[in-house]
């Protein structure tokens, strides 16, 4: 192998233990960390994450990307994709100076502050001068990463790398043609009872039967464990240590099931990357819209479907008898896929869930257009809410103050979890195609030959394709809201069939 491209890999692994060693830090703030641990932790990732920058944006390591370039023909197609990876990772990096890096940061602790504080108050005066300096230093980001068409795109690029606001704007130019009808066709619908997931669910209980469905979808616990956390997530430290956060809510089943199951499809991504490129493009994952994909299929497209109860139904009676012994399955079934407009996005179903996207799609596009100012965004928020999901915003902490998103500085973040589910409707009708008695298998319980379908077509691959060649080398098209569409009409006529 070229010495170069090695000392490239050992310099990239090296960027990739700190960047892990960062992980392992923020993983232990949320799970294990003491009260008093804040300040002095936040200092030591702020130490950790200016050695990766400095480690990235070396000059030296520059003039050596550029130098493996030209050597392509000592290289092998994934070799040459890690550089040509690296080296646009290497100019972006490049583009913030370090002033402007810090600067950021600063503004960002400051607004997440104040977005603390506007909370306990409900208030969103408290917050919007922040929100202010957040929008002017993401349009400032823009402009020095520079961009074509949109400031948005050089924003989005971070999170969804090659999507654009043009193909933003015709996918929820889709969403709000045909997904608005079809949830105002279900609100006239008869209701679904869900009573029974509020009954007493013992904690002990539920945590146990979270275990066994993280294991039964093909989790594994020897590269991988699983903790509490206020907030559910996946974190990886390679793919040999991937691990995952839940939340137990003793009067609300469903909170940990599907998010034992959600945070399992994120963790079954990182487990599924190639150990023997650890630190390199092609051992990441492409976007976080993929990664959504990834979550979305296990939570919706298999954790609530008819076909994945059949198998799990039974041992969840026998673990909650008293609450369960006279709900049915086509009940548990309706229950578990009620549709009801709400106001807190995490909380949506999966149908709601997308005009919460569209919302703030809308509002930080035209924010960061100077279409509309920070000043009146409560207000359009509010507007908004009552125009696609027929609901009147009174707590702020309900409306504008819910998501912690925009106080960190993420912007262009949220569409990619609308991607992900569209993704994953795609990706899953063509996993049916391609596995010959999937539904079957799943009524089985066995998931083995869809992990297998996943690892194959999309984990093993890392980033060396974008979201859209993946996603064309799998379907044969680019993404299409068609399938999504049709897998929710499919579903929602049998939920909603009185
Ligand atoms: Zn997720």
């Amino acid at each position: 192998m070229n010495t170069d491209y090695n000392s490239y890999f050992e310099k990239m692994q090296k960027i990739a233990d700190v960047e892990h060693a960062i992980a392992v830090l923020n993983w232990d703030k949320e799970v294990n960390a003491p009260p008093k641990s804040n300040e002095l932790r936040a200092r030591q990732v702020a130490t950790l994450s200016g050695i990766a920058h400095e480690l990235m944006t070396d000059d030296q390591f520059g003039i050596q990307l550029e130098q493996l370039k030209k050597q392509d023909h000592t290289l092998d197609k994934h070799q040459l994709k890690n550089i040509e990876l690296t080296l646009k990772q290497f100019h972006k990096t490049k583009k913030l100076s370090k002033a402007f890096v810090e600067r950021k940061s600063k503004v960002t602790s400051k607004t997440y502050d104040a977005w603390i504080k506007a909370r306990a108050a409900k208030d969103y005066s408290v917050y919007m001068p922040h929100l202010k300096e957040i929008f002017a230093i993401k349009r400032e980001e823009a402009e020095l990463k520079g961009y074509n068409d949109h400031p948005y795109n050089a924003l989005l690029d971070d999170y969804e790398p090659g999507y654009t606001a043009a193909q933003l704007d015709t996918l929820f130019e889709d969403v709000k043609k045909q997904l608005v009808d079809f949830a105002a066709e279900i609100r006239q619908k008869q209701q679904v009872n869900d009573s029974f997931l509020y009954k007493f669910y013992a904690k002990d209980q539920q945590w146990d039967f979270g275990l066994k469905l993280l294991k039964n979808m093909g989790y594994d616990f020897d590269t991988g464990r699983q903790d509490i956390s206020t907030h559910p997530f996946t974190t990886s430290f390679g793919p040999s240590d991937v691990r995952v956060t839940t939340r137990i809510d003793e009067h609300n089943f469903s909170d940990m099931v599907w998010s034992c199951i959600h945070e399992g499809g994120h963790a079954l991504y990182e487990q599924g990357l190639r150990l023997d490129q650890y630190g390199l493009p092609m051992a990441r994952s492409i976007s976080l819209g993929i990664h959504e994909s990834q979550s979305r299929l296990w939570e919706n497209n298999v954790g609530r479907s008819l076909s994945y109860w059949k198998a799990h139904y039974g041992s969840l009676q026998e673990t909650f008898p008293a609450n369960l012994k006279n709900v049915d399955l086509m009940d548990f079934y309706r229950g578990i896929n009620k549709i009801e407009p709400s106001f807190i996005r995490t909380e949506a179903d999966e149908i709601h869930y997308h005009f919460h996207v569209l919302i703030r799609y809308e509002l930080e596009k035209a924010l960061l257009e100077g279409s509309i100012q920070v000043e009146d965004l409560e207000n359009q928020w509010n507007e908004k809410y009552r125009a696609y999901l027929g609901v009147e915003v009174r707590d702020p902490n309900q409306g504008i103050l819910q998501d912690i998103h925009w106080a960190f500085g993420l912007i262009g973040y949220f569409p990619t979890y609308s991607l992900g589910s569209f993704y994953a409707a795609q990706f899953f009708e063509q996993a049916k195609k391609d596995i010959p008695g999937l539904i079957q298998q799943i009524e089985e319980g066995d998931n083995k030959a869809l992990l297998k379908w996943l690892r194959d077509n999309i984990h093993v691959h890392g980033q060396f394709y974008t979201a859209d060649e993946l996603c064309k080398n799998i379907t044969g098209e680019s993404l299409n809201f068609e399938y999504f569409m049709n897998y929710a009409k499919d579903k929602y006529a049998d939920i909603y069939s009185k």
